[in-house]
């Protein structure tokens, strides 16, 4: 599924239960003990009431009020003894589960078609290998205990209020229902509020965006107020949407809180309790378990409501991370085979990226080794595609590729890379120095050789002239134009000195003097190889051994330059047009 993304197929099934499977017997062990501590900490507040009992009788017994102090204590070192088990659990599951995801993620990535990477920039897969994984932590390490205690408190209180008096449990129940209710309103919707409002903030962020890049334009025609309209109409709706939502939950979650606050509830404990000690329904010094166990019933709501949004960002991250790691491989062969030489044949081989639309039809093409063939045609019509099935971007719908006789499918991908080497358009440095940009090709090569590459590619002279030479790190002190990017990494490709070769749009940035540098660079590449070219101009490659024009998918022509000129079809127009091109902008061919 070339064309989705990882955020869309998110959506489509659940993963949280999935993704947390590994550590599900920690974390149950770990809500256990938590709820045992929860359970626990109530003792010292029961404690507190039998204490007043005692010292409110008749007569007071020296003994009991000590028991029932250590009974307190004794209850207070078990909840920190079970907590700081629970903790622990939950963070060694948490980083258990995170090893454990990042490992299956790293493995999964190698295996996705590399082909999966074009669609996609490096910060969507960073956010769900590093973000969401680290979102991960707070659910792991704390939600589920946290949520635990926020339910196990205020029901073991209430059991023990009702234990004492059900009638008067029954009206301290009161604020706690009507928080329970203020907040569930509160909450209701939220999601779909959230995807709203998240909704709003695009847009605001993409007519920012689009206002800052296309901010020259706007000054040079003078219309910097209309540019600037969406942006200011989206800011304007996300404002309004925000303050409709958020005024509403002010409302509610300002009467919530004064019903939740602790005087609230004492006033309501010291009125009814008043009223029933009066009528002689209970004794004035049970008012004491509710005054302590009232306000323990209330605290947790505020905690339920972060931990329910914790829960739910924590599940979208799981989402995203269950998705990857659901990502289809390239088939990996139980049985690889070992290419006999190194010749190429396309045989019959079609292909479609979504299923749909054939890009390729029934391609034939045999590369023999030491030759090179040149691949052109108008844009679109497949030709990096077709190049990119011999890199094993991806495998052909239909038909097959074959290196030295064997299926790429059977070739074992260390294999197959030590033998298929490639450049495309997007070049990719990474930034580090030049020298370890080029020993990318081949680690343990030395110093000379990685010169001597660059020198191939035409590309030393110009490292010389950087300020550290090769030692300048890219996108810092190194800054290259497209043409010399791809320089280097025809160097890199170079001392990689894989037999077959495949380069893509070679000369597409090119200006007249690199194109005649990549020119030479190709000549030093071609020898003894196997190369596949996409020539964007064709002066590069009129001594191509043979050059395939595409059109639509399909091989239309097949011939050496002089065959297809007088051969006065397709490729003879493309020439003429070429030409006309290169005289007008002022280049010899
Ligand atoms: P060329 O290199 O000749 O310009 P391409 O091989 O890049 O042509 O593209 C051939 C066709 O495949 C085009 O119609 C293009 O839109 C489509 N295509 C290329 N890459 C992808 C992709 N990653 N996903 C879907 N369609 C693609
Ligand atoms: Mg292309």
């Amino acid at each position: 599924m070339p064309t989705s993304d990882i955020g869309q197929e998110a959506t489509e099934q659940g993963g949280l239960g999935d993704v947390l499977r590994p550590v599900r017997g920690k974390l149950v062990l770990a809500c256990v003990l938590q709820a045992g501590a929860a359970i626990a900490g109530l003792v010292p507040f029961v404690a507190i009431a039998e204490l007043a009992r005692e010292l409110f009788s008749d007569d007071p017994d020296d003994g009991r009020l000590w028991g029932i102090a250590a009974v307190a204590v004794l209850g207070l070192v078990i909840r920190l003894v079970l907590m700081l088990g629970a903790a622990s659990i939950t963070h060694f599951a948490d980083v258990e589960l995170s090893l454990d995801l990042r490992r299956q993620m790293a493995e999964r990535l190698g295996e996705v078609p590399l082909g999966w990477y074009d669609d996609r920039d490096g910060g969507e897969v960073k956010k769900a290998v590093v973000d969401d994984v680290a979102s991960m932590h707070h659910l792991v390490g704390h939600t589920f205990t946290d949520l635990t205690n926020a339910v196990v408190t205020p029901i073991a209180a209430m059991v023990l209020l009702f234990l004492t008096d059900w009638q008067l449990s029954l009206i301290v129940l009161v604020p706690f229902l009507l928080g329970v209710a203020g907040f569930s309103r509160q909450m209701s919707g939220y999601g779909d509020k959230m995807a709203k409002y998240n909704g709003a903030l695009e847009e605001v962020n993409t007519g920012a965006v689009e206002f800052v890049q296309g901010i020259s334009v706007i000054k040079t025609f003078g219309q910097a107020g209309r540019a600037h309209r969406r942006f200011l109409d989206a800011a304007n709706r996300l404002v309004d949407y925000f303050w409709d939502w958020v005024s509403g939950l002010l409302r509610i979650s300002s009467i919530t809180e004064v019903v939740l606050s602790p005087l609230a509830t004492l006033a309501l404990i010291s009125g009814a309790g008043t009223w029933f000690v009066s009528t002689g329904r209970i004794e004035a010094v049970d008012l004491v378990l509710f005054f302590v166990l009232g306000l323990a019933l209330t605290a947790p709501i505020l905690t339920l409501g972060m931990a329910a949004n914790d829960l739910q960002t924590a599940s979208q991250a799981a989402q995203r991370v269950a998705t990857l790691l659901r990502l289809p491989t390239l088939p990996r062969s139980e049985d690889p085979r070992w290419p006999d030489g190194n010749d190429v044949v396309f045989e019959q081989v079609s292909f479609s990226y979504d299923g749909e639309r054939q890009v390729l039809h029934g391609v034939d093409l045999h590369l023999e080794p030491g030759t090179i063939t040149a691949l052109v045609g108008p844009s679109g019509s497949g030709k990096t595609t077709l190049a990119k099935l011999l890199c094993r971007f991806w495998d052909p719908t239909a038909g097959a590729v074959r290196l030295g006789g064997v299926d790429l499918r059977d070739v074992a991908p260390e294999e197959l890379y030590r033998r298929v080497g490639f450049v495309f358009q997007e070049v990719q440095l990474l930034r580090t120095t030049l020298l370890e940009n080029i020993r990318l090709g081949r680690p343990q090569a030395d110093v000379e050789d990685v010169e001597a590459a660059a020198r191939s590619a035409q590309i030393h002279d110009r490292i010389l002239e950087l300020p550290r030479g090769y030692g300048s790190v890219v996108g810092e002190d190194a800054t290259l134009s497209g043409g010399e990017a791809q320089r280097v990494s025809i160097a890199r490709a170079l001392l990689a000195d894989a037999p077959v070769l495949v380069l893509d749009e070679a000369t597409a940035f090119a200006d007249p003097e690199s194109e005649a540098a990549i020119q030479d660079a190709l000549s030093e590449l071609a020898a003894g190889r196997t190369l596949l070219v996409i020539a964007h101009r064709l002066s590069t490659i009129v001594a191509a051994d043979q050059i395939a024009v595409v059109d639509d998918g399909r091989i239309i022509e097949l011939g050496t330059h002089e065959e297809l000129l007088v051969a006065d079809h397709v490729y003879r127009r493309l020439w003429d047009a070429d030409r006309r091109v290169t005289v007008s902008s002022g280049r010899s061919a």
